[in-house]
């Protein structure tokens, strides 16, 4: 099972996708959690992605697909959800040829539908555990208070000039990426705006239509 979790940022990917891996024990591929990773660990990558991501600009494609490619490759190129990758119609057409080479096509594309108002709600209250990436919300999801609060903090990317421009980047740039995947009839769209658990019931709804019993 392949399945690619798209949508802007803030609508909720990284939430269900830990859902995702605990109902259907799912690798989980995050592309901004591996870059946050490696620009924790001052690696060359991370020392040259960390300029574009404190922005909220894209990371230039070839950095982005090296790690993509690993954490596809280390999980045998089947049962992983990828989030926020891909980014751009040239980064999905990448993918494509990497999936088409390990003839492991994707199963399906699952967009989370949330309107921007709403996305700035939830990201400039996103919250973000510094060592495990589990991201909370002050409102909705609380961190716990067993929780070190100096562990919790806020993405710099989370703060409203970021938020933004990355609102900007993926009206520009990402939501093209929805045609490119309805044309290959793999695009499925899913309202983001409800509570955690009633989005994932509709996810799994479509993971159950699409994947596991597909229509023929
Ligand atoms: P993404 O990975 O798409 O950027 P997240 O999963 O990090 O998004 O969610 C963004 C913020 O919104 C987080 O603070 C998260 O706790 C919160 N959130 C996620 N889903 C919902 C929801 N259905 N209702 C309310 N808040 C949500
Ligand atoms: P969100 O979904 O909350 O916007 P992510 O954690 O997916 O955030 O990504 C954070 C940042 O990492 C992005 O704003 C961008 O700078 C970089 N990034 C993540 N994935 C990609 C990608 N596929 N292509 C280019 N840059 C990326």
């Amino acid at each position: 099972m392949r399945i690619v979790l798209f949508g802007p940022p803030g609508a909720g990917k990284g939430t269900q996708a830990r859902r995702l891996v605990e109902e259907l024990g799912l690798r989980h591929i995050s592309t901004g959690d591996l870059l946050r990773a490696a620009v924790a660990k001052h690696t060359p990558l991370g020392r040259q992605a960390e300029s574009y991501m404190k922005a909220g600009r894209l990371v230039p494609g070839r950095i982005v697909e090296g790690l993509a490619e690993e954490a596809m490759a280390a999980a045998g190129c089947d049962r992983f959800i990828l989030d926020g990758y891909p980014r751009t119609v040239q980064q999905a057409r990448w993918l494509d040829a990497f999936l088409r080479r390990q003839q492991a096509p994707l199963d399906a594309v699952i967009s989370l539908d949330v309107t921007d108002e709403v996305i700035v709600a939830r990201l400039s209250k996103r919250r973000t555990h510094r060592i495990t990436g589990r991201t909370y919300h002050l409102d909705y999801d609380p961190p716990p208070r067993s929780i070190d609060p100096t562990l919790i903090v806020q993405r710099p990317d989370d703060r409203p000039d970021a938020i933004r421009h990355r609102l900007e980047v993926y009206h520009a740039r990402t939501k093209a990426v929805e045609g490119y995947y309805r044309r290959q009839g793999l695009l499925h769209v899913v309202d983001g705006d409800a509570a955690v658990d009633v989005v994932f019931g509709r996810i799994l709804k479509v993971i159950e239509r699409a994947v596991v019993q597909p229509m023929t």
